[in-house]
């Protein structure tokens, strides 16, 4: 079989594609982005499958589920956070018959390198009563993902691919397989099992309830679930994706080899759980994320095992494990380490690029807030959240896609005055539209500033899904007063004109909106294809 140097990421898109897929969908998000950059790419060159950015991971899901309702397979991919945007056309999709394959690839973010949270998509699946595979390397995130869209086809639901960032972004040697054609357009067999009204939706939750028993024999009887229980070892070990990796790094430093069970597939294979134990006295579980794996097993095992992991103390409570930490929960000494006294860098946080156009914005809003006494600025996600560290230290609130104009109407009518909200143009078009329409009809004294870069920057400056001249047509067309809209220009030389831009419609006691337009440095010099640094 032929052989690629591919990424985590890139093993996923590529067996989605030999796997007969006919759509892929996606919101950009560290770190699941490059399945669907590898999938553009993959399109441009051969001329499909069909791939595209979506406004945000709800309508990615929808599309994807589009193609399902016509039978064809589909990916559809976000970080984990993106699943809580996706969160009810997810949920609901295990309710309706799919015929054709979808696979929801998820690349969690333990340890929060470029995210908010830590959250862990597992319980997602489990939420949703569907099947999730977890691979603990590149080949078996290859796989895995064909073998997923058999999966969801035979059970008549979406099926979880869970990465983590350490998976997703690093490359090996994938052995791939043969290309699948696609599946023929058809109409669900059964039109009114995907019409989810009370009566049909009664009984398709129950059909998805009656169909766990066949999800959890096919999870048992999985060749991803490895156990090998080794005669009179009291210590049992639980591994889940890539902590098998770090497992295995130190494992030939152990006297005796623990039994082992290694879960590939959830539902967690309960009767090799069960097996593990009636086999052993203690149980570590290593799994990045939550402790999922573990927090389960205290409900299944009998009280005399002892189990140990994350809610125990024997791993930390937070972060990535990696190699040292499950060294140390194995009760072996910490290997020797450089001693670098002396040598320790200076911190040096992240900085927006020089010359970066948000950096005039928030020079601008600077000055604007000025003499204002008490303001508060409420702001979101993108390049533009480095705005609140220094030099800028201008923005105070980041909580997730779309929060900043609906925290700043909250605290406009909760009585602050000489509030404005910081958003992107990506992120306005992702989740921040709604909002304003909220604050127009009520015409709260609020300012917001959106800063058009024309690019999803922080991603790896992706193109915008619309040109700069329609956001105009949007904030308009929400019912935002034409004379407290203004388009200025994020250029250094302008700092003063769109202060006194912005300082006016922060008196005004009514609803205003100010776009500050400038391409991002990255995205110009890439469509002028001049090689330059990408800053953050
Ligand atoms: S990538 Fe673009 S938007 Fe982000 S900091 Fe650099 S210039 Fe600014």
């Amino acid at each position: 079989m032929p052989q690629r140097i591919l990424l985590g990421d890139e093993a996923v898109a590529l067996a989605a594609v030999h796997a007969g897929i006919s759509t892929a969908y996606a919101y950009p998000g560290t770190p699941s982005t490059e399945i669907l950059e590898y999938l553009l790419e993959h399109k441009e060159r051969e001329g499909g499958p069909h791939a595209a950015w979506c406004a945000n991971e709800k309508t990615a899901y929808e599309e994807a589920l589009g193609t399902c309702f016509a039978g064809r397979r589909s990916i559809v991919c976000m970080k984990h956070v993106g699943l809580n945007v996706a969160a009810d056309p997810f949920v609901n999709s295990a309710l309706v018959s799919m015929h054709g394959g979808l696979v929801v690839a998820v690349a969690d973010d333990p340890g929060m390198h470029s995210s908010q949270n830590e959250q862990d998509s597992r319980w997602y699946a489990d939420f949703a009563r569907i099947p999730c595979l977890e691979p603990a390397t590149q080949q078996e995130a290859y796989d895995m993902t064909r073998e997923a869209y058999d999966v969801s086809e035979r059970f008549g639901l979406p099926v979880m691919l869970r990465l983590v960032t350490r998976l997703s972004h690093s490359r090996t040697n994938v052995q791939v397989g043969e290309m699948r054609g696609e599946n023929e357009l058809q109409k669900a067999p059964k039109a009114d099992t995907w019409v989810l009204l009370p009566g049909n939706a009664r009984r398709q939750w129950s059909s998805l309830v009656a169909r766990q028993k066949d999800v959890l024999a096919w999870s048992e009887a999985s060749r991803w679930n490895l156990l090998n229980l080794r005669p009179g070892r009291t210590l049992g070990v639980i591994t889940t994706g890539i902590a098998r990796n770090y497992y295995r790094e130190n494992i030939g430093a152990m006297k005796e080899a623990p039994s082992h069970l290694h879960i590939g597939t959830y539902p967690i294979p309960e009767a090799h759980v069960r097996a593990l134990a009636a086999h052993c006295d203690e149980i570590l579980v290593l799994e990045d994320g939550y402790p999922y794996v573990e927090r389960m097993m205290r409900g299944i095992l009998p009280g005399k095992t002892k189990i140990m992991g994350r809610m125990s103390g024997e791993l930390p409570p937070t972060g990535e494990l990696s190699p040292e930490i499950v060294r140390a929960a194995l009760g072996l000494p910490a290997l020797p380490v450089l001693d670098l006294d002396g040598l320790l860098l200076p911190n040096r946080p992240p900085q927006l690029c020089q010359g970066c156009p948000h950096g005039h914005s928030y020079n601008a809003l600077k000055e604007a807030l000025e003499g204002f006494g008490a303001t508060m600025v409420t702001a979101d996600i993108g390049c533009y959240t480095l705005g609140a560290l220094p030099p800028y230290s201008s923005i105070e609130s980041c909580v997730c896609m779309g929060a900043s104009i609906g925290m700043a109407k909250g605290a406009a009518e909760a009585g602050f005055e000489h509030v404005v909200a910081v958003i992107g143009d990506g992120t306005f078009l992702h989740s921040g539209t709604a909002s304003l329409a909220d604050a127009a009809a009520a015409d709260t004294p609020m300012t917001v500033l959106i800063l058009d870069n024309q690019a999803t920057a922080m991603t790896g400056v992706q193109d915008p899904l619309i040109a700069s001249s329609r956001l105009q047509a949007i904030v308009l067309g929400v019912g935002v007063k034409p004379e407290h809209f203004h388009i200025v220009d994020a250029h250094p030389r302008k700092v003063h004109e769109t202060a006194a831009v912005l300082r006016k419609e922060m008196e005004h006691r009514g609803l205003s909106v100010v776009i500050a337009v400038r391409e991002c440095k990255v995205a110009h010099a890439k469509h002028a294809r001049i090689p330059e640094a990408v800053g953050s």
